[in-house]
């Protein structure tokens, strides 16, 4: 099959990627009534994207949630907090260094001003509805200006990703249902095309949709038997296509050495295959200017899952601060890299010891009370909006169903009675060297003679006693401090932590209205870009660090960008593949 239309009428816009930044572009420009052709590779069971099996955690800046449970937070506090956890150092170009931050930090500026103002009624007048109980992630763990949250800003989703999905989506497909939407799935985009500098259209390869094809599940791999050719034009193209997660060659060739250490030997894929950082390599071609190649966002509490969606399926770990965290050596990760404080910190400590795995060690009250998983799918009582079943599963005694299930079916989980036996079962799945369980018994032992200790020199126990001070951690994210081991608070429990791939913080440059920005800083004709794509905006809004649930509110503020600017200059007549 081959579809070609060179008629410009067809469509106003072009938009690469059915995820959520192209959901969001796409729902403001048929808001004001632009007709748009919606591509993507995947079949229709994964509208929505990565986003579908998100969490659905959404950075907010004082909002009522926030103000209920007596947090005071700020956009002066946010902006520090994420400027300190950016550290942009790319803003002038002395010795002939391209300025890769200049764009970045004015979207940072802008995306917290968002996340303060507009964001909470910009979705809550869609439809969506977050939780009570603001979460507190990424703390950080340094001095006030630098690396965190300084206060909880998590925020999650009563319904996770796809009710973030839905809330775009519904009326997306009412647009198509009067004939301003039109989707082209399973097309593989493999061209922009490029007229006289403006961006007019893209080529690409129409795959396979037998059957089987269009009814495989969300989230499976999909062949790639190509059909024939297709080209389609409009008036601009918005490229929303994601990040590279699911690419690891490319991650590791992006890979920051200097910053991290060597590239894990050993990746597992937090993201779905079709994440494959292809359009990145076709964007540049182009001629648009891809910045901050080296920035990502990976996580070190990475386990298989036992019951996959996509190919090396990977789960994180959302932890509690209580777990004891060791290197691959068994030494005890030195502070501030306790669970859920800084993930690149703990990525480099993690990786100096010269292996791509680390451990935890806690017990059965920790799990219950600390261990959440990231993803839709480990989160049936939000993700389904049923308030019993959170109750139940938030409140009561005992770990969430999913834990459990990963407790007694995850390759990576470890639980026995007794010390010897837990480093026994450790030594059976270490991917180096072999821990020596006096070694982990002096240190565990150490700790917990802490316990008892009201004046405790030890950082890990002090940043537990802080967050027990923030009634949400108290009720239901952090164990009461206790000995680990304490048989009363047993089984004990070892976990091999992994490094799962996740996201891209760097890729296409845009300015403010998410337009492409070309190598010598004007902008592209035409061309557009947002989501994970443009490294959440800018090619780069988090700069270094993440403050976490950034990434869905990213797409949000970016495709917003692109399809109000595009709807605006569509108005006046004003883009240029129409002009
Ligand atoms: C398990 C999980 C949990 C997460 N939890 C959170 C959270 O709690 N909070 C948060 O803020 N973020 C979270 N994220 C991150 C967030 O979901 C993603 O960063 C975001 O959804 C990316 O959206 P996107 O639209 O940029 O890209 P994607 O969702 O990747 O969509 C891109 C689309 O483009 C298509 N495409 C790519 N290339 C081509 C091509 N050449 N031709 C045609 N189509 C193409 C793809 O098939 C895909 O459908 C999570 C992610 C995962 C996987």
């Amino acid at each position: 099959m081959s579809s070609r239309s060179d008629d410009p009428d067809n469509a106003d816009v072009i938009v690469v990627g059915a995820g959520l930044a192209g959901l969001v572009a796409t729902y403001e420009l048929a808001r004001a009534g632009r007709r748009v052709l919606v591509i993507d590779q995947e079949n229709r069971n994964n509208l929505g994207g990565q986003a579908f099996w998100s969490l659905g955690g959404l950075f907010m800046v004082d909002t009522p949630e926030q103000r209920r449970l007596g947090i005071k937070d700020s956009y002066e506090l946010a902006l520090q907090d994420w400027l300190g956890s950016a550290g942009f150092d790319r803003e002038d170009d002395t010795g002939g260094r391209y300025p890769e931050d200049r764009w970045p930090r004015q979207w940072a500026e802008a995306y917290v001003r968002f996340a303060a103002t507009e964001k909470r009624d910009y979705l809550h007048g869609l439809g969506l509805r977050i939780t009570p109980i603001v979460g507190w992630a990424e703390r950080g763990g340094h001095d006030a200006t630098g690396h965190g949250n300084s206060v909880p800003r998590f925020h999650l989703t009563w319904g996770t990703g796809p009710e973030v999905v839905r809330v775009f989506a519904e009326p997306v497909l009412a647009a198509e249902r009067r004939g301003l939407v039109t989707f082209a799935f399973r097309h593989r985009v493999d061209e922009v095309v490029i007229e006289d500098g403006v961006a007019v259209g893209v080529r690409g390869t129409a795959l396979s949709r037998t059957p089987q094809d269009e009814g495989l599940a969300r989230g499976r791999a999909s062949t790639r038997d190509e059909v024939g050719p297709f080209e389609f034009r409009a008036g601009a193209v918005v490229v929303t296509s994601g990040g590279i997660g699911h690419n690891h060659e490319l991650i590791r060739r992006n890979w920051p050495v200097e910053r991290l250490g060597q590239p894990p030997a050993t990746m597992i894929s937090g993201v779905p295959a079709h994440v494959d950082g292809r359009m990145l390599e076709i964007s540049e071609r182009a001629g648009a200017h891809i910045v901050n190649r080296d920035r990502m966002w990976h996580y070190t509490e990475g386990i298989v899952n036992w019951d996959p969606i996509w190919p090396d399926h990977a789960i994180r770990i959302i932890p509690g601060p209580s777990s004891l965290w060791f290197d691959a050596v068994g030494d005890r990760l030195p502070a501030p890299n306790f669970p859920g404080f800084d993930t690149n910190a703990t990525m480099k400590a993690i990786l100096a010891s010269g292996h791509d795995y680390s451990w935890f060690v806690l017990t059965q009250s920790i799990i219950e009370k600390e261990f959440a998983l990231s993803g839709s799918e480990q989160n049936p009582d939000i993700t389904g909006k049923d308030l019993k079943l959170t109750v139940k599963t938030r409140l009561s005694k005992g770990a969430a169903a999913p834990v459990e299930a990963f407790k007694e079916h995850g390759e990576d989980f470890v639980v026995a009675d007794t010390l010897a036996e837990l480093v026994a079962g450790m030594n059976k799945i270490a991917r180096g060297p072999q821990l020596d369980v006096e070694h982990l018994e002096r240190q565990i032992v150490a700790r917990d003679r802490e316990v008892g200790n009201a004046y405790s020199k030890d950082l890990q126990l002090m940043a537990v006693q802080n967050a027990r001070a923030y009634f949400g951690d108290k009720v239901s994210r952090v164990a009461k401090p206790h000995r680990i081991l304490d048989p009363a608070h047993g089984p004990l429990i070892a976990v091999r932590l992994n490094i799962l791939t996740r996201k891209t913080l760097g890729g296409i440059e845009t300015d403010l209205d998410s337009q492409v920005v070309r190598a010598d800083g004007s902008p592209f004709p035409g061309l557009y870009a947002a989501g994970e794509v443009a490294g959440f905006g800018g090619g780069g809004v988090h700069g270094y660090n993440a403050l976490e649930g950034t990434f869905l509110g990213g797409c949000i503020f970016s495709g917003r960008a692109a399809g109000r600017a595009l709807a605006r200059d569509l108005a006046q007549g004003r883009t240029q593949g129409s002009a």
